[in-house]
């Protein structure tokens, strides 16, 4: 069903209803053939709708988000530090929508009905023949707090970490505006996480920035996981005196009042703070019941999905896409969780269902993963990182990974966001 003005007002009919008695409002009308359900207007939904579009156009595809814009984490770092500016980042949703003939609709879904093949929000109900969720994560702040929600409203308003879109990014960017000097301590989550490489990335901005602005301050990193790309060496070449970076260093609990942080080695103590927790599938994940169960039946805090195909382990209908992924390989674990990687997951759903639509089987199909990564401000360095993927002749999905260091970067990072940008956001430089 194409975004026009009828599906715009029956939409926006739908979300202006009165609270609902019993069965809760349809957020749009029954269509005519089947649809798909997309939630998550990130980097892999945005990427599933397209290309559903495209290969199955007799199919009806909704995009759900709750967010009003998108927001690109990719290139944020730089923007941290004044290097790209904010309308490159942000997005409507309107234009992409129109352009590639979806529905989107600005909602929070809060639950999934499984059984009856249904998605829930405030504003009413959606039906689904597909669903795709690609949801992205959420933190586990309760590693550190348990269920202490007063401990965990307080880091979020004061210590954010913006590996998520939403409020956190300018908050963060006002409280390096405004910092003026003493321990700014950044907690690296273990890993799999978002973005491999950039909170690393993080910390050379950031060092950049004490540097050129000649703060008497430290940026302490205190990583988990043993040191990445060899990152160690540029931070002591080249911010020996504005970072203390501190490899294998597991936080064991975090008192945000009192503002310290225990390790297993030492106690800390921060004048400010960029806490990122352990990460894990977002909420949305966890409420349809598709968590992972590790051999011993916990939770491995992912989604628990088919690792070629998609479609969640319990489900057929319901597919797991883009950073909210579980292990694919025993050979090499996660999929490195990156946007290109979850663009190229949407793809890969889109044929799936696509197919599956047609009754036909479905190819099977990899992805790839390109991401730059920028080592110093002054003067500029970058690395790019690609992972390639093959099925190995048992058919486990093997990975390559290549590292390029590039003294001399042209703005090939801008000009991959752009393309990227234009694929799926229907943008125009
Ligand atoms: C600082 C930083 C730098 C990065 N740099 C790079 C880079 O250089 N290159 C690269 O490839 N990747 C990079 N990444 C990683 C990239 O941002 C992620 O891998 C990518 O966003 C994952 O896409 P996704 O679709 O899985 O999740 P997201 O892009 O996070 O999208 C999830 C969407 O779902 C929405 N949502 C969640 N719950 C609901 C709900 N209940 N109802 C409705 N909507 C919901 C969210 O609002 C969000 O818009 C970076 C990340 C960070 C934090």
């Amino acid at each position: 069903m194409p975004f026009n003005r009828r599906t715009f007002l029956a939409a926006s009919a739908a979300l202006c209803a009165a609270p609902f008695v019993g069965r809760a409002a349809e957020l749009l009308p029954a269509g005519k053939g089947r649809r798909v359900v997309i939630v998550g207007g990130g980097w892999g939904g945005l990427s599933a709708a397209r290309h559903l579009r495209d290969l199955a156009p007799d199919l009806e595809v909704v995009l759900l988000e709750k967010n009003p814009a998108f927001w690109s984490c990719p290139l944020s770092n730089k923007w941290l530090v004044n290097l790209v500016d904010t309308q490159f980042l942000v997005h409507d949703y309107a234009t992409a929508a129109r352009a590639y003939s979806y529905t989107f609709i600005q909602t929070e879904v809060s639950a999934i009905d499984r059984d009856k093949r249904r998605v829930v929000t405030a504003q009413g109900t959606l039906d689904y023949d597909w669903l795709i969720l690609a949801v992205g994560i959420r933190y586990d702040y309760e590693a550190w707090y348990g269920n202490d929600r007063r401990a965990i409203d307080h880091t979020l308003r004061n210590y954010p970490c913006a590996y998520i879109p939403g409020k956190e990014p300018a908050a963060l960017k006002e409280k390096l505006e405004n910092f003026k000097g003493g321990d700014l301590v950044m907690t690296l989550p273990p890993m799999p996480y978002r973005c491999p490489p950039s909170p690393y990335e993080r910390a050379c901005m950031i060092g950049g920035l004490l540097k050129s602005r000649k703060i008497k301050g430290k940026l302490i990193v205190l990583d988990p996981n043993p040191s990445f790309l060899g990152f160690s060496r540029i931070f002591a070449e080249q911010y020996q005196d504005q970072i203390v970076y501190v490899p294998n260093a597991r936080v064991k609990s975090v008192d945000p009042f009192n503002k310290t942080i225990s390790t297993d080695f030492d106690d800390i103590r921060f004048d400010d703070a960029i806490l990122m927790a352990p990460q894990q599938a977002g909420d949305l994940v966890w409420k349809a019941g598709l968590v992972a169960k590790d051999s011993e039946g916990k939770h491995t805090g992912w989604a628990d999905q088919d690792p070629v195909h998609l479609h969640a382990r319990e489900d057929e209908r319901v597919f797991l896409i883009g950073d909210l992924m579980d292990k694919v390989s025993p050979l090499f674990g996660h999929y490195p969780k990156s946007g290109h990687m979850a663009n190229r997951l949407g793809r890969i759903a889109a044929r799936e269902i696509a197919a599956r639509a047609r009754g036909v089987v479905p190819e099977k199909l990899l992805p790839e993963s390109v991401c730059y990564v920028f080592s110093s401000i002054d003067p500029l360095e970058a690395i790019r990182i690609d992972s390639r993927y093959k099925f190995r002749g048992d058919g486990l999905i093997a990975q390559s990974v290549k590292q390029a260091r590039d003294p001399n970067p042209m703005g090939e990072d801008v000009q991959w966001a752009k393309s990227m940008f234009a694929e799926f956001l229907a943008f125009k430089s």
